[in-house]
């Protein structure tokens, strides 16, 4: 059977001398492209051409076997996600993306157009498994001119935070000439990072910095940064690559080749700023007009190898100056990448919950309050101090007023009252939510105590009142939610006589740390 491509002894050499001893066996490849050409409608894409003259179509058999040839012996799983281009259907290369990831059991990323809403998006990303969205300056708005392209132009506010709140990844390829430099993209990528904190975001090529020419004070930026990755796919510039290294470590760094791009034969130069492809004659077809490619005498042509190994030896070289081990690389080219895909396979952890048994109804006894305070329930006006208490408790933004004020059972929210500020320093309340999981169930809800007012007991003494109105309306089935890391909350809860609610499988295990580290705070 014919090869793919082939592969020359130059190539055999590079990759048994240089290349297979450095990386770890198994590798993920983070950045990856299949589609079919029968998916093409018309020509109007408006991007850089010579990439379609390496190959016109990567269906994911190709894929598998590229890597059977560049990486022979290596055990790669990628992450596909479709080609870019308006050229295509998109709904076809996203359902062919997927349907090739059920079929090989490899993760997929869906292809996004800005203009979808956040149902669309969230539904189109269920619907089909995606782990996350691969989006593309290439569907900005035509009105927008190229080099005015923002981030958010094509990946926009309410699709990340669909995003962030299923925890999915993002691999941002960033827009603008200034590239990993430019203002614009910096400011914007450390507003994703700060505003959508469970996005699991990788800067596609490092930033697009293929010149050391592109860092300018990127890097002093991104050393600030706590979670954003970067994927040095099609990359080959050592020095960015160290600079990245210094920047962030080798946490933060992820393996990508950008397959299939990355089987050209050429190495990379800058010149005056400029990445320039020096290739073979006549392999790429015409490229005197673009500022990106140059064809070399065919001596020099004979020295090419591919684009792949020119990436990963320049990874190495940047490994070597900055001293990582082989436990580093093992990460860069495996667990990292696998971590973020298996973390955003899971999800977001759900809240936990809690019930209060019926055999527990007739202990329900509220405490008296130490002097100085006293109880009532809300009054209109109460709004501006409710939502004080809230946010004073750590509750940051809370907007649930309105909410709250239309579930609470009459005479349902509870407000503790310092008498001699007349602040309202603690509150809970009784609420009505019915629920699959809870049928008629009543709820103990929105507990929050003023930090300068902890230590009194003032959230067992307001959530018992609260939990006593849910039993005097009559509710069999009281319960509550909360997350593992209020510790105190949850310590009160039990006290009341709250009891761990199991309803997912990981829970028995959370419940059992939780246990855990509760008693080791007594000791
Ligand atoms: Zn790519």
């Amino acid at each position: 059977m014919k090869k793919l491509f082939e592969i020359k002894d130059i190539d055999k050499k590079t990759y048994e001398e240089k290349i297979k001893d450095f990386l770890p066996e198994k590798i993920v490849d983070i950045h990856t492209h299949i589609w079919l050409k029968e998916f093409k409608e018309k020509q109007q894409d408006r991007v850089v051409k010579w990439p379609a003259m390496v190959v016109d179509e990567n269906p994911v058999e190709h894929l598998i076997e590229s890597y059977k040839l560049l990486l022979p012996g290596k055990e790669v799983t990628p992450l596909l996600f479709n080609s870019p281009s308006k050229d295509y259907d998109i709904d076809a290369l996203n359902d062919y993306v997927s349907t090739s990831a059920k079929r090989y059991k490899l993760p997929s990323l869906m292809l996004c157009r800005p203009e979808w809403t956040a149902e669309e998006f969230a539904r189109k990303l269920k619907e089909s498994n995606f782990l996350g969205a691969k989006p593309y300056l290439t569907f900005t708005p035509d009105y927008i001119p190229r080099q005015e392209i923002r981030i958010f132009d094509f990946m926009p506010h309410h699709q990340l935070n669909v995003l962030n709140s299923t925890g999915k990844i993002l691999i941002l390829h960033i827009p603008r000439d200034a590239r990993l430099k430019d203002p614009v993209n910096l400011q914007q990528m450390l507003e994703i990072e700060r505003l959508y904190p469970n996005i699991r975001l990788v800067i596609a090529h490092v930033g697009r910095a293929y010149c050391p020419t592109d860092i300018g004070d990127a890097f002093k930026i991104l050393a600030k940064t706590e979670k954003m990755n970067f994927d040095i796919s099609a990359n080959t510039n050592a020095i960015v690559f160290r600079h990245l290294i210094e920047a962030v470590g080798p946490d933060r760094i992820v393996f990508g080749s950008d397959l299939p791009i990355v089987r050209m034969r050429m190495r990379r130069i800058c010149e005056k700023g400029v990445y320039i492809n020096l290739v073979p004659k006549g392999l790429y077809g015409d490229v005197s007009g673009d500022k990106n490619m140059r064809e070399v005498s065919s001596s020099e042509a004979e020295k090419l190898t591919f684009f792949l190994y020119e990436e990963i030896l320049a990874f190495l070289d940047a490994a070597r100056k900055t001293e990582l081990c082989p436990v580093d690389m093992e990460k860069v080219f495996y667990s990292n990448a696998s971590a973020l895909i298996e973390k955003a396979a899971q999800g977001p952890k759900c809240q936990l919950q809690m019930v209060f048994p019926e055999k527990n109804f007739k202990k329900v006894v509220v405490p008296s309050l130490p002097p100085g305070y006293s109880i009532r329930t809300y009054r209109k006006g109460d709004e501006e101090a409710y939502i004080k208490v809230m946010e004073n408790a750590g509750f940051d933004n809370w907007r649930y007023v309105e909410q709250t004020l239309k579930t609470a059972l009459p005479e349902g929210i509870f407000f503790v009252v310092h008498n001699k500020t007349k602040k309202i320093v603690a509150t809970a309340c009784a609420q009505n939510c019915p629920t699959e999981l809870h049928p008629q169930g009543g709820v103990l809800g929105w507990v929050a105590v003023d930090p300068e007012h902890r230590g009194k007991h003032l959230g067992y003494i307001i959530s018992m009142k609260a939990v006593e109105r849910l039993i005097k309306a009559g509710y069999k089935h009281i319960y509550l939610s909360t997350d593992d890391f209020r510790l105190a909350a949850i310590k009160t809860y039990l006290k009341m006589g709250f009891e761990p609610f199991y309803y997912q499988p990981d829970m028995k295990k959370r419940w059992a740390d939780l246990m855990n580290q509760l008693s080791m705070k007594k000791k």
